[in-house]
Order: C-alpha cells, then sequence, then structure tokens
C-alpha cells in the first residue's frame, strides 16, 4: 500500500525505529482498522481550531520520539469540553514533557476526538524469531499486566481463528456479556485482528505493533493509542 509505504520509508530515512502515533493511526488507517480522528498541532494557534474541527470533547497528547510511555510524563489529557480547556491542557502538557526531559524533543500535540469510555481491549503483534509474525489479544489494564490473559496466534490469522481467540481468553465473559451487561461487538475486535494481521503479514519489517487500548462498544470497536516499532 502506497501510504503505508511511505510513512515506513520517512521513518527510514530519518533513520529510527519508533513511529509516532499519528504515523501509527495512520497505517491502521490504511488497513481499515478503525482510529480516533486526529490532527497534529505545531504551535498553540492551530490546537483550538483543529480541536473545533474534531469536534468536542477532544484528548490532547504528547507527539515526541522521546516519550514512549505518554500518560507516565503527563502528556495525555482526556475529555476537553471548550477552547479554553484546550489551551490550557495544551500548555500543561508541554510543560510536563519538559518537567519529565528537560531537552526532550517534541514533534507536536496531538489533537484527537475523545472515545466514549468502555472496555478497553489490546490487540498486539510482535516477529516471533522462531514464528515470524505473530498477533496477541487480551483485555486491556489489569486482565494483561497482572493476570496475563492473552492469546498469540502465529499469522495469517482468518476470521474465525481471530474469533476462536476471542473466545479464548478467561476474560471472554467479560466481552460476551453477564448479567444486565449487554454483549460487546466481538465481531469488531475480530475485524481488527485479522486486520492487524495483514499488515504485520505485509510488512515484516514491522517488529512490535500495539493497539493499547482499542475501545469495544455494543456496536464496533476503535483504537485510540497505536505503537509500531520496526526491525
Ligand atoms: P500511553 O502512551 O500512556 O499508553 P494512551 O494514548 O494509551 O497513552 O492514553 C492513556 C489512556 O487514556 C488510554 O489507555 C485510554 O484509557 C485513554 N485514552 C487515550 N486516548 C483516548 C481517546 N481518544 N478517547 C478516549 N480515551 C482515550
Ligand atoms: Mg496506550
Amino acid at each position: 500500500m502506497k501510504r503505508v509505504s511511505e510513512i515506513l520509508a520517512n521513518v527510514r530515512i530519518e533513520n529510527r525505529k519508533n513511529l509516532l502515533e499519528p504515523e501509527a493511526k495512520a497505517i491502521c488507517q490504511e488497513y481499515n482498522i478503525s482510529v480516533t480522528r486526529f490532527k497534529v498541532a505545531k504551535k498553540e494557534g492551530e490546537v483550538v481550531k483543529f480541536a473545533e474541527e474534531i469536534g468536542f470533547p477532544v484528548v490532547l497528547k504528547i507527539v515526541s520520539l522521546g516519550i514512549i510511555h505518554k500518560s507516565d510524563v503527563g502528556g495525555v489529557m482526556l475529555n476537553l469540553k471548550t477552547a479554553n480547556e484546550v489551551e490550557q491542557a495544551y500548555r500543561t502538557i508541554l510543560t510536563n514533557a519538559k518537567k519529565h526531559q528537560p531537552n526532550v524533543e517534541i514533534s507536536g500535540v496531538l489533537v484527537q476526538e475523545m472515545a466514549p469510555q468502555s472496555t478497553e481491549v489490546i490487540v498486539g503483534a510482535i516477529k516471533d524469531d522462531q514464528f515470524g509474525p505473530s498477533v496477541m489479544f487480551g483485555l486491556g489494564g489489569i486482565f494483561v499486566e497482572i493476570l496475563k490473559d492473552v492469546v498469540f496466534r502465529v499469522a495469517p490469522v482468518s476470521k474465525q481463528e481471530a474469533e476462536l481467540m476471542i473466545t479464548e481468553i478467561k476474560a471472554y465473559p467479560v466481552l460476551r456479556g453477564y448479567r444486565n451487561q449487554p454483549p460487546l461487538d466481538t465481531n469488531a475486535i475480530a475485524d481488527v485482528i485479522v486486520n492487524t494481521s495483514k499488515l504485520v503479514m505485509d510488512y515484516q519489517e514491522i517488529k512490535e505493533l500495539d493497539l493499547n487500548p482499542v475501545m469495544v462498544y455494543e456496536k464496533g470497536a476503535k483504537t485510540v493509542d497505536a505503537r509500531i516499532i520496526l526491525e
């Protein structure tokens, strides 16, 4: 795909391995993985304009190659409802980033659509030394970090296999629905898994990919954070 190849070529020209969130999300879009609408503000004057174009509420995030875990440095501000809140958040994020790393190079501030809160899942991929591109699925937060409740498959993964993966995690009842919790759109998650599998099969230079989190709804799913690392 032309756009994906262009982005990856540019990353290589700049002699780096990490993609920025907007680059990773632009690649996701080419593979029909739904992401939050976004624009990168390069100066203060753009941030409110972009927020208005995207529509309130919005989220602001630091864009910097030196910052991998954005929320750890106070680089993510959620649910900004007015122009005033957006302006303030813009300054706070830049201050926080510089406080954390005084010489950090900042590419801009990402303005994006605020996705309604919901159950968060993770879709990932790694290039395994032995098995090659492999995809991972699990629920977000403690399910992955503490309980290691995840499943892996060697790519390519078919839609049927993706559906099976989803049922294999211990936390599957959370997605299937329980008591008066309605079932979530596991079909949309399966599509994300399949499209991620296609992406890492097509571009074998991808060493790691992380869609963390993907918000899952009764209808649809939306990726709110994406990370890609090249070999
Ligand atoms: P980090 O680099 O720290 O992983 P994230 O972009 O994942 O940063 O943001 C941290 C958390 O903020 C996410 O796990 C998610 O819960 C929430 N979040 C981030 N972006 C959005 C968004 N666009 N809409 C709603 N929630 C979001
Ligand atoms: Mg994240």
